[in-house]
Protein backbone atom coordinates (compact mmCIF):
# COMPACT_ATOMS: atom_id res chain seq x y z
CA UNK A 1 0.00 0.00 0.00
CA UNK A 2 1.52 3.45 -0.93
CA UNK A 3 1.21 6.67 1.69
CA UNK A 4 -1.89 8.74 1.40
CA UNK A 5 -1.62 12.49 1.82
CA UNK A 6 -2.39 13.70 5.12
CA UNK A 7 -2.00 17.52 4.56
CA UNK A 8 -0.95 19.89 2.71
CA UNK A 9 1.05 22.43 4.95
CA UNK A 10 0.62 26.13 3.24
CA UNK A 11 3.55 28.72 4.04
CA UNK A 12 2.70 31.27 6.51
CA UNK A 13 1.49 34.77 5.25
CA UNK A 14 4.24 36.75 6.60
CA UNK A 15 8.17 35.92 6.36
CA UNK A 16 10.11 37.28 9.46
CA UNK A 17 14.03 37.95 9.50
CA UNK A 18 16.15 36.08 11.95
CA UNK A 19 19.13 38.50 12.82
CA UNK A 20 19.69 40.88 9.63
CA UNK A 21 20.61 38.11 7.36
CA UNK A 22 17.80 35.89 7.32
CA UNK A 23 14.28 36.66 5.06
CA UNK A 24 13.25 33.28 6.61
CA UNK A 25 9.59 31.64 6.14
CA UNK A 26 8.77 29.16 8.64
CA UNK A 27 7.32 26.50 6.93
CA UNK A 28 6.75 24.17 10.24
CA UNK A 29 7.33 24.38 13.69
CA UNK A 30 7.34 22.85 17.27
CA UNK A 31 4.47 25.33 18.07
CA UNK A 32 2.04 22.92 16.05
CA UNK A 33 1.13 19.35 16.70
CA UNK A 34 4.67 17.99 16.83
CA UNK A 35 3.65 14.29 16.59
CA UNK A 36 2.94 14.54 13.08
CA UNK A 37 6.07 16.42 12.06
CA UNK A 38 8.36 13.81 14.60
CA UNK A 39 11.39 13.49 14.55
CA UNK A 40 11.63 16.82 12.63
CA UNK A 41 10.94 20.10 14.48
CA UNK A 42 11.32 23.43 12.59
CA UNK A 43 11.39 24.05 8.99
CA UNK A 44 12.73 27.44 8.19
CA UNK A 45 13.08 28.40 4.01
CA UNK A 46 15.60 31.37 3.87
CA UNK A 47 14.82 33.34 0.86
CA UNK A 48 15.07 32.98 -1.95
CA UNK A 49 16.40 36.61 -2.03
CA UNK A 50 19.17 38.93 -3.67
CA UNK A 51 21.12 41.00 -1.04
CA UNK A 52 23.23 44.13 -2.67
CA UNK A 53 26.41 44.67 -1.79
CA UNK A 54 27.09 45.69 1.42
CA UNK A 55 29.88 47.28 2.74
CA UNK A 56 29.48 47.32 6.34
CA UNK A 57 29.91 43.84 8.62
CA UNK A 58 28.42 40.89 6.69
CA UNK A 59 24.76 40.27 8.22
CA UNK A 60 22.98 37.39 10.18
CA UNK A 61 22.87 36.31 13.42
CA UNK A 62 25.21 36.83 16.59
CA UNK A 63 25.78 34.27 19.75
CA UNK A 64 22.90 32.78 20.82
CA UNK A 65 22.16 29.09 22.53
CA UNK A 66 20.48 25.82 21.25
CA UNK A 67 20.05 22.61 23.07
CA UNK A 68 18.81 19.02 22.88
CA UNK A 69 18.01 18.73 18.94
CA UNK A 70 20.36 19.48 15.20
CA UNK A 71 20.09 22.21 13.03
CA UNK A 72 20.85 21.15 9.61
CA UNK A 73 21.45 23.97 6.96
CA UNK A 74 21.40 23.06 3.48
CA UNK A 75 22.46 26.23 1.28
CA UNK A 76 21.42 26.38 -2.01
CA UNK A 77 22.34 30.09 -2.94
CA UNK A 78 25.43 32.39 -1.09
CA UNK A 79 27.64 31.63 1.52
CA UNK A 80 27.15 30.91 5.34
CA UNK A 81 29.84 31.50 8.00
CA UNK A 82 29.35 29.59 11.76
CA UNK A 83 31.34 29.45 14.84
CA UNK A 84 30.84 27.71 18.02
CA UNK A 85 31.55 27.21 21.12
CA UNK A 86 32.58 23.35 20.61
CA UNK A 87 35.48 24.99 17.89
CA UNK A 88 33.15 24.03 15.71
CA UNK A 89 32.85 26.18 12.07
CA UNK A 90 33.52 27.10 8.22
CA UNK A 91 32.08 28.39 5.59
CA UNK A 92 29.40 26.60 3.99
CA UNK A 93 28.31 27.80 0.13
CA UNK A 94 26.00 26.35 -2.41
CA UNK A 95 25.57 22.97 -2.51
CA UNK A 96 26.85 22.68 1.41
CA UNK A 97 25.25 21.16 4.35
CA UNK A 98 26.29 21.99 7.52
CA UNK A 99 24.44 19.47 10.36
CA UNK A 100 25.05 20.47 13.81
CA UNK A 101 24.04 18.46 17.18
CA UNK A 102 23.30 21.14 20.02
CA UNK A 103 22.59 18.27 22.20
CA UNK A 104 23.95 19.25 26.07
CA UNK A 105 24.54 22.76 24.71
CA UNK A 106 26.03 24.62 22.33
CA UNK A 107 26.52 28.85 21.59
CA UNK A 108 26.96 29.59 17.98
CA UNK A 109 26.30 32.45 15.40
CA UNK A 110 25.70 32.72 11.76
CA UNK A 111 26.55 35.10 9.45
CA UNK A 112 26.92 35.53 5.62
CA UNK A 113 30.47 34.88 5.07
CA UNK A 114 32.85 37.99 4.51
CA UNK A 115 33.00 37.51 0.57
CA UNK A 116 29.24 36.75 -0.49
CA UNK A 117 28.61 39.93 2.25
CA UNK A 118 30.84 42.20 -0.45
CA UNK A 119 29.84 40.68 -3.71
CA UNK A 120 26.38 40.35 -2.81
CA UNK A 121 23.82 38.47 -4.83
CA UNK A 122 20.95 35.49 -5.05
CA UNK A 123 20.31 33.78 -1.64
CA UNK A 124 18.69 30.65 -0.95
CA UNK A 125 18.84 28.41 2.16
CA UNK A 126 16.88 25.68 4.89
CA UNK A 127 17.73 25.19 8.06
CA UNK A 128 15.74 22.04 9.44
CA UNK A 129 15.82 21.24 13.17
CA UNK A 130 16.01 17.53 14.02
CA UNK A 131 15.04 16.25 17.15
CA UNK A 132 16.67 13.85 19.38
CA UNK A 133 16.11 11.27 21.67
CA UNK A 134 15.74 12.15 25.30
CA UNK A 135 18.71 9.63 25.59
CA UNK A 136 21.01 12.14 23.31
CA UNK A 137 19.81 15.17 24.36
CA UNK A 138 22.16 16.11 26.99
CA UNK A 139 24.86 14.56 25.06
CA UNK A 140 28.20 16.07 23.49
CA UNK A 141 27.87 18.90 20.60
CA UNK A 142 29.02 17.60 16.91
CA UNK A 143 29.68 19.50 13.80
CA UNK A 144 29.30 17.45 10.31
CA UNK A 145 30.47 19.33 7.61
CA UNK A 146 29.11 18.31 5.00
CA UNK A 147 30.84 19.34 1.41
CA UNK A 148 29.10 19.33 -2.14
CA UNK A 149 31.67 16.95 -3.59
CA UNK A 150 30.61 14.25 -0.55
CA UNK A 151 27.40 14.63 -1.48
CA UNK A 152 26.61 11.07 -3.82
CA UNK A 153 23.92 12.05 -6.37
CA UNK A 154 21.42 9.30 -7.66
CA UNK A 155 19.94 9.54 -11.36
CA UNK A 156 17.07 8.65 -12.79
CA UNK A 157 14.68 9.58 -15.54
CA UNK A 158 13.72 13.05 -15.51
CA UNK A 159 16.70 13.84 -12.43
CA UNK A 160 18.62 13.31 -9.77
CA UNK A 161 18.97 13.25 -5.92
CA UNK A 162 21.75 14.66 -4.12
CA UNK A 163 21.71 12.14 -0.81
CA UNK A 164 22.36 14.29 2.21
CA UNK A 165 21.17 11.36 4.98
CA UNK A 166 19.63 8.04 4.56
CA UNK A 167 19.31 6.05 1.23
CA UNK A 168 18.13 6.86 -1.98
CA UNK A 169 18.23 3.90 -4.49
CA UNK A 170 20.75 2.58 -2.65
CA UNK A 171 23.39 4.81 -2.76
CA UNK A 172 24.28 6.46 1.39
CA UNK A 173 24.25 9.55 2.62
CA UNK A 174 26.60 10.98 4.27
CA UNK A 175 25.67 12.67 7.50
CA UNK A 176 25.23 10.86 10.65
CA UNK A 177 22.03 10.84 12.30
CA UNK A 178 20.83 9.70 15.97
CA UNK A 179 17.48 8.08 14.44
CA UNK A 180 16.71 6.89 11.04
CA UNK A 181 16.19 9.73 8.65
CA UNK A 182 16.16 10.53 4.97
CA UNK A 183 17.14 13.56 3.33
CA UNK A 184 17.05 14.19 -0.41
CA UNK A 185 17.91 17.25 -2.26
CA UNK A 186 15.67 16.28 -5.35
CA UNK A 187 15.45 18.07 -8.51
CA UNK A 188 13.02 17.22 -11.42
CA UNK A 189 12.58 18.21 -14.95
CA UNK A 190 9.11 19.53 -16.14
CA UNK A 191 7.05 16.05 -16.63
CA UNK A 192 9.61 13.93 -14.85
CA UNK A 193 7.40 11.28 -12.52
CA UNK A 194 9.41 9.43 -10.13
CA UNK A 195 8.07 6.99 -7.23
CA UNK A 196 10.20 7.38 -4.21
CA UNK A 197 11.00 4.93 -1.59
CA UNK A 198 9.71 6.77 1.50
CA UNK A 199 9.60 4.13 4.50
CA UNK A 200 6.84 2.31 6.30
CA UNK A 201 6.70 3.84 9.55
CA UNK A 202 8.37 7.02 9.06
CA UNK A 203 6.99 10.44 9.39
CA UNK A 204 7.59 11.91 5.29
CA UNK A 205 7.03 14.59 3.74
CA UNK A 206 7.98 16.60 0.26
CA UNK A 207 8.72 20.29 0.43
CA UNK A 208 8.22 22.35 -2.72
CA UNK A 209 11.55 24.79 -2.84
CA UNK A 210 10.55 25.66 -6.66
CA UNK A 211 8.29 24.70 -9.09
CA UNK A 212 5.14 23.02 -9.08
CA UNK A 213 4.13 19.28 -8.46
CA UNK A 214 1.22 16.97 -8.50
CA UNK A 215 1.22 13.97 -5.45
CA UNK A 216 -1.80 11.88 -5.17
CA UNK A 217 -4.12 14.42 -7.39
CA UNK A 218 -3.39 17.19 -5.64
CA UNK A 219 -1.22 20.03 -6.66
CA UNK A 220 1.58 21.37 -4.58
CA UNK A 221 3.36 24.56 -5.28
CA UNK A 222 6.59 26.87 -4.03
CA UNK A 223 6.94 26.74 -0.18
CA UNK A 224 4.38 24.17 0.26
CA UNK A 225 4.76 20.86 2.06
CA UNK A 226 2.90 17.42 1.30
CA UNK A 227 2.28 15.50 4.53
CA UNK A 228 2.18 11.86 4.28
CA UNK A 229 0.58 9.13 6.28
CA UNK A 230 3.02 7.29 8.63
CA UNK A 231 1.37 3.91 7.31
CA UNK A 232 2.14 2.84 3.97
CA UNK A 233 5.20 3.37 1.63
CA UNK A 234 6.20 5.01 -1.07
CA UNK A 235 4.56 7.75 -3.15
CA UNK A 236 4.40 8.84 -6.60
CA UNK A 237 5.13 12.58 -7.34
CA UNK A 238 5.20 14.35 -11.07
CA UNK A 239 6.48 17.34 -11.85
CA UNK A 240 4.58 19.92 -13.45
CA UNK A 241 7.38 22.34 -14.29
CA UNK A 242 11.00 22.21 -13.32
CA UNK A 243 10.67 21.33 -9.40
CA UNK A 244 13.27 21.60 -6.62
CA UNK A 245 11.64 19.60 -3.87
CA UNK A 246 13.39 18.45 -0.23
CA UNK A 247 12.14 15.07 0.72
CA UNK A 248 12.58 14.18 4.20
CA UNK A 249 11.76 11.24 5.77
CA UNK A 250 12.34 9.90 9.63
CA UNK A 251 11.02 7.29 12.39
CA UNK A 252 9.04 9.47 15.27
CA UNK A 253 10.22 9.79 19.04
CA UNK A 254 7.91 8.88 20.44
CA UNK A 255 8.37 11.41 23.60
CA UNK A 256 6.99 14.49 24.58
CA UNK A 257 8.04 17.81 22.94
CA UNK A 258 8.71 20.99 25.09
CA UNK A 259 10.02 23.44 22.98
CA UNK A 260 11.05 27.26 24.84
CA UNK A 261 12.90 29.31 21.43
CA UNK A 262 16.02 27.66 21.18
CA UNK A 263 15.50 24.77 23.61
CA UNK A 264 13.51 21.15 22.90
CA UNK A 265 13.67 19.11 25.86
CA UNK A 266 10.97 16.59 27.21
CA UNK A 267 9.73 18.77 30.06
CA UNK A 268 9.12 22.30 31.78
CA UNK A 269 11.30 21.06 34.10
CA UNK A 270 14.42 20.73 32.20
CA UNK A 271 13.31 24.23 29.72
CA UNK A 272 14.05 25.93 32.84
CA UNK A 273 17.42 24.17 33.66
CA UNK A 274 18.21 24.64 30.05
CA UNK A 275 17.78 28.23 30.86
CA UNK A 276 19.35 28.25 34.50
CA UNK A 277 22.54 26.50 32.77
CA UNK A 278 22.53 28.83 29.82
CA UNK A 279 22.53 32.03 32.22
CA UNK A 280 25.23 30.58 34.38
CA UNK A 281 27.66 30.05 31.76
CA UNK A 282 27.33 26.58 31.37
CA UNK A 283 26.86 25.66 27.33
CA UNK A 284 30.68 27.08 27.30
CA UNK A 285 31.79 30.09 25.45
CA UNK A 286 32.73 31.24 21.95
CA UNK A 287 36.58 31.93 21.69
CA UNK A 288 37.41 35.19 20.91
MN1 LIG B 1 21.30 28.93 15.50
Amino acid sequence: MAKTVEAIILPPGNGHWVGDGFPVRSLFSYQGDTRVISPFLLLDYAGPHVFAPNAGAPRGVGQHPHRGFETVTIVYDGEVSHRDSSGGGGTIGTGDVQWMTAAGGIIHEEFHSAGFSKAGGPFRMVQLWVNLPAKDKMGPPKYQAITDAQIPVATFAGGRARVIAGTFGGIHGPATTFTPINVWDLRLEAGAEVKLDLPEGHTSMIVVLSGRVLVDGRDVREAEIVRFSTAGAGATVRADSDAMLLVLTGEPIDEPVVGYGPFVMTSEDEIRQAITDFNSGRFGQMAS
